[in-house]
């Protein structure tokens, strides 16, 4: 069995800081939501998944602390991305050596689960100037084996029918997919 930290990526914070939104849609809602799905699946795979929000006031280092202390095989900073563009992407740090393994076997999942996105790609994050300056934050402080999910976009048209019930298990599934397959490859 293997201890999984989900963190809720924007939820527990301010009622402006939800993360991405268009219309109706708010990232920390559907994150909220896909988790779900990511949770139950990964109890039925025998693992135990830990989902994590921020508390009020506080960083991404008290997070990382906290995701640390269950010695997690993996830590997932779970998000939604914007700004129209058509792909799928996991990031991890890019000093990781596990990272890119964790990050190719999601990759793959949701490759398999959401035929939405034209592509799907696995990336480096470094520290700024890199334009993957803001995933790299969110993750380049925990010891743990850690991605950053941004399954697809909330203001691109074509990934509207991920952002419904029925697309949102299949955000979800895919991601504990893709960990499983990572936990239990040869
Ligand atoms: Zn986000």
């Amino acid at each position: 069995m293997h201890t999984i930290v989900l963190d809720r990526g924007h939820h527990g914070k301010a009622r402006d800081e939800r993360g991405a939104r268009n219309g109706a849609l708010i990232e920390e809602v559907l994150v909220r939501e896909y988790l779900r799905h990511t949770e139950d699946r990964l109890r039925d795979l025998g693992h135990r998944p830990v989902i994590q929000s921020s508390h009020p006031g506080k960083g991404y280092t008290e997070r990382w602390e906290r995701a640390d202390k269950y010695s997690p095989s993996a830590y997932v900073q779970c998000h939604i991305n914007a700004g129209g563009g058509n792909y799928g992407l996991v990031g991890h740090d890019h000093r990781s050596t596990k990272g890119p393994e964790l990050a190719a076997h999601i990759v793959g999942a949701l490759h398999a689960e959401c035929p939405e996105l034209a592509r799907c790609m696995t990336q480096p994050c470094h520290p700024k100037p890199h334009w993957t300056k803001r995933m790299y934050a969110v993750i380049s402080g925990v010891r743990a084996v850690a991605v950053v999910y941004e399954p697809g976009f909330i203001d691109t048209d074509a990934h509207h029918t991920m952002w419904t019930p029925e697309g949102l298990r299949r955000v979800g599934v895919a991601l504990a997919d893709g960990i499983h397959s990572y936990l239990t490859a040869p």
